[in-house]
């Protein structure tokens, strides 16, 4: 079904929260999900400053709001302050979901893993027995490491700016994965060479222009049989992506996982699973 959503006194509203949040896509994939399911929601975007995590659910309760969406800067408080959480989200330490539950508790949910693998199984990406670096131990890292220890992933290498993220991300990952530094490029390049998967998952790249392109990784340690996948989606195209692509590489970025995990959120907000294929096009749309 795809009705127009008409907003009234009843409409329903949730949003996400971050800083910065304007150049989020987010409110018009949402809303294309709501009106795939003929629903009567809508979704917006708050500035929130990331001292404010708190505030937040405190206006969430007094406004009635029906969820909210958590992105860069409050996953990691939200997990402190929502009342119960999803088994994923305890783990992690990480909330990107904010349920109001028919008991009035805020629970706290982590849907960006799971996005990711449901994303990599629409692009063939077989994740079983693989190996896989992961560039990155924020929030979204973490999540991707524990979905791929869920998915049949047998090793994880996780490359990180500070080496302790990566020791407590990497904690998340089987038995007998590695933590080294980012900064460390032989341990990088022998990571590199076992893996079958390549998997950013830092901020590096969010909001690139092109005219400096930002790069993880040396080039050179790419071969043609790697399949790279960059968790960035704006730009859409990053330069890792590019640089892979001339390589040879499969590439897949960050807008189907960005998707995915929006409706798992809409599936815990409403109950239902919206129509993810409105969603990619509305966003592919805003994007072109
Ligand atoms: P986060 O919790 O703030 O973590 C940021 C990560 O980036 C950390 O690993 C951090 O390393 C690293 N980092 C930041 N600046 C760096 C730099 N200059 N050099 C090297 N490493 C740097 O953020 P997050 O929630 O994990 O998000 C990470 C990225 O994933 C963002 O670009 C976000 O937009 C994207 N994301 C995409 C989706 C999607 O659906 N496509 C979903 C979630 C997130 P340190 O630990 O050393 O600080």
């Amino acid at each position: 079904m795809n009705t127009q959503v008409r907003i009234s006194a009843q409409t329903s509203v949730v949003g996400v929260i971050g800083d910065p949040v304007r150049h989020s896509l987010s409110p018009i994939i949402h809303n294309a999900g709501f009106r795939s399911l003929g629903v009567d929601w809508v979704y917006v975007a708050f500035e929130v400053a990331g001292d404010k995590t708190a505030d937040s659910l405190a206006a969430l309760r007094t406004l009635h709001l029906r969820g909210l969406s958590v992105t860069m800067p409050h996953k990691t408080e939200m997990a402190r302050l929502v009342d119960r959480s999803s088994a994923a989200a305890i783990t992690l330490r990480s909330v990107n979901t904010v349920e109001v539950a028919s008991d009035g508790a805020l629970v706290g949910h982590s849907t960006d893993g799971q996005g990711l693998m449901q994303n990599l199984r629409s692009h063939g990406v077989r994740l079983e027995n693989s190996s896989v670096l992961v560039i990155g131990a924020g929030g979204a890292g973490r999540s991707v490491i524990d979905a791929l220890t869920r998915h049949g992933c047998v090793h994880v290498t996780v490359a990180n700016r500070s080496l302790e993220a990566a020791e407590f991300a990497v904690g998340f990952a089987p038995g007998g994965s590695r933590a080294i530094s980012l900064s460390d490029e032989p341990a990088l390049r022998r990571a590199t060479q076992e893996c079958d998967l390549i998997i950013h998952a830092t901020s590096m790249g969010m909001g690139e222009t092109g005219s400096e392109p930002v790069l993880p990784m040396p080039m050179d340690m790419l071969q043609q049989r790697h399949i790279v996948v960059d968790l960035v989606y704006h730009p859409l195209n990053t330069a890792l992506l590019r640089a892979a692509d001339e390589k040879g590489c499969q590439i897949v970025n960050g807008l189907g996982m960005l998707v995915h995990q929006a409706a798992l959120q809409q599936e815990i907000w409403t109950g239902h699973l919206p129509d993810i294929q409105e969603m990619l096009s509305a966003a592919s749309q805003a994007l072109s």
